[in-house]
């Protein structure tokens, strides 16, 4: 503890692992005595926590530290923490772009989050980027630190951090380091505590959850010279659902090279676990997929996705599709189209392929595909989504689906929003305040691309959870 004063914000670029780092850096800088300010105007530390995953995100963060700079002189005291992905890659980068930065932080520094502004409060200006996670310590996990959670019906559970793949796109493994697994009786503990705060939902988080526990499993061995060293998320899917309470789990991301049968029979027999699977796909072309060293073949992708299907009939299929890889061409396009409409999706986050310097792809430089093609091919793969999508939702008209209030539109208040296990949005009228997290069944009565369209039948259960989770710390 260094005892601050005043009042924080934090904003995040980026994914999910980053969003639940930001939760963390609000609960130890809660801990720390500082208060959480609804905009920049009225706070004394802001924290952006950045991404790098794409270029935009890069020129966003070198924007928005250029808007900071007035913010800053405008005040004595005012603070700048830059932190994650990006301040992990650029390392003295950020400061010699925007030097007016108090605190630049890597990904492997959020529990050090506090002491470094009392640092650059005392002594001026800080950097400091760890190269790795400091494996025996327990603040290693995000999910191990304090919180200070944006929802609390529904938690994230980081499970794995790091990446041992090497996808030749992606800058993850250089920021995030190398693949460890949180022990299961931790991540369990975790989901009881969260669960007993009357959470009803988590999203268990990793890079590539199909091989989590697998590091566990081979120290093991080493250590005892017995027992299997297969990775153990099955057990993980079946132990997460059966901590009392948890009505919901989700997870995210699976990579279709590891994906095996028990975790699709784990997903299927534990009734919490929800019928959706995020399967990122990346591309539809085997020849594309070999450049990108995604270790799998569109036909093992589609067979994995009928086996999925077959046991679970009722499931929803989003994925990650990159237009535009160095060298994709015309054809190779066509196919990615013709898998994505074999493959029937409820949606998918379409990204256009960004260089990231330090990326084997990155240096494709005499391959880079015309931003105009990419484009076009980005409007042609979006109209084959959206046309299994609608029918897809459409189809689901007349049933009577069970939801979790998300809360009320903020364009038409008579209008409230929530969730299905398929992950889907479904909009209702109803006079009745419902607080966020209470469970309902609505009748689905429209389908449209993005979002279902329905009537309130019956609230099932009221939400639970304490309006503000307590800080706690699992260590
Ligand atoms: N680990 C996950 C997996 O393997 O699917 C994904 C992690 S990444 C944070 C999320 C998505 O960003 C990827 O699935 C990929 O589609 C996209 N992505 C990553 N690097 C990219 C790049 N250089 N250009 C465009 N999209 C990229
Ligand atoms: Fe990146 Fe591939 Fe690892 Fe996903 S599996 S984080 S895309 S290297």
């Amino acid at each position: 503890m260094t005892n601050e004063s005043g009042k924080y914000v934090v904003r995040t670029f980026g994914c999910q692992m980053n969003e639940h780092d930001s939760e963390r850096i609000a609960g130890l800088l809660e801990t720390d005595g500082l208060e959480r300010a609804e905009n920049e105007s009225d706070a004394d530390v802001v924290v952006l926590n950045t991404c790098c995953i794409r270029e935009n995100a890069d020129n966003k963060l070198y924007g928005t530290l250029g808007h900071l700079k007035t913010w800053k002189d405008a005040k004595d005291g005012r603070r700048i923490v830059v932190a994650g992905c990006l301040s992990q890659k650029d390392r003295g980068g950020v400061r010699d772009r925007a030097p007016w930065v108090d605190v630049v932080m890597g990904t492997h520094n959020v529990h050090r989050a506090t002491e470094l502004l009392a640092q650059a409060r005392s002594n001026g200006p800080v950097t400091e980027i760890l190269d790795e996670a400091v494996i025996d310590d327990h603040a290693l996990f995000p999910s191990a630190l304090p919180v200070r959670r944006e929802t609390s019906w529904n938690a994230w559970v980081t499970i794995q951090i790091g990446c041992d793949n090497t996808c030749a796109y992606c800058i993850v493994p250089a920021v995030r380091g190398k693949e460890v697994s949180r022990p299961t009786a931790d991540i369990v503990a975790e989901v009881g505590s969260l669960a007993a705060n009357g959470v009803t939902e988590v999203t268990l988080l990793g890079q590539n959850v199909n091989s989590y526990g697998r590091d566990l499993a081979v120290a093991e061995r080493r250590e005892t010279g017995e027992g299997s060293v297969a990775p153990r998320f099955a057990e993980l899917l079946r132990a997460v659902g059966s901590v009392p309470g948890i009505r919901r789990v989700r997870y995210t991301s699976p990579h279709p090279k590891d994906m095996r049968t028990d975790v699709l029979a784990a997903m299927a027999e534990t009734e919490v676990v929800c019928e959706h699977l995020h399967y990122p796909l990346q591309s539809g072309s085997d020849r594309v997929l070999a450049l990108m060293h995604r270790g799998y073949t569109a036909e093992r992708y589609l067979e994995r996705l009928a086996e999925a299907r077959r046991l679970m009939p009722d499931l929803a299929v989003t994925t990650d599709i990159i237009v535009g890889f160095p060298g994709e061409t015309d054809d190779d396009f066509v196919r990615t189209l013709e898998v994505a409409a074999e493959a029937d999706f409820d949606s998918t986050y379409t990204f256009i392929f960004s260089p990231r310097e330090g990326t084997e792809a990155a240096t494709m430089v005499d391959r880079f595909v015309d931003p105009a093609v990419v484009a076009d091919r980005f409007e042609r793969l979006r109209t084959v989504v959206e046309r299994s999508a609608l029918l897809r939702h459409q189809a689901r008209v007349g049933r009577i689906e069970e939801i979790v209030v998300e809360g009320v539109s903020k364009r038409d208040p008579g209008v409230t929003t929530g969730r299905t296990r398929q992950n889907k949005l479904v909009h209702f009228r109803t006079d009745r305040v419902l607080r966020p997290g209470t469970y309902a069944t609505a009748e689905i009565t429209r389908g449209a691309p993005h979002y279902l369209e329905g009537r309130l039948v019956e609230v099932i259960a009221d939400a639970t959870h304490k309006v503000r989770i307590p800080v706690a710390s699992i260590g």
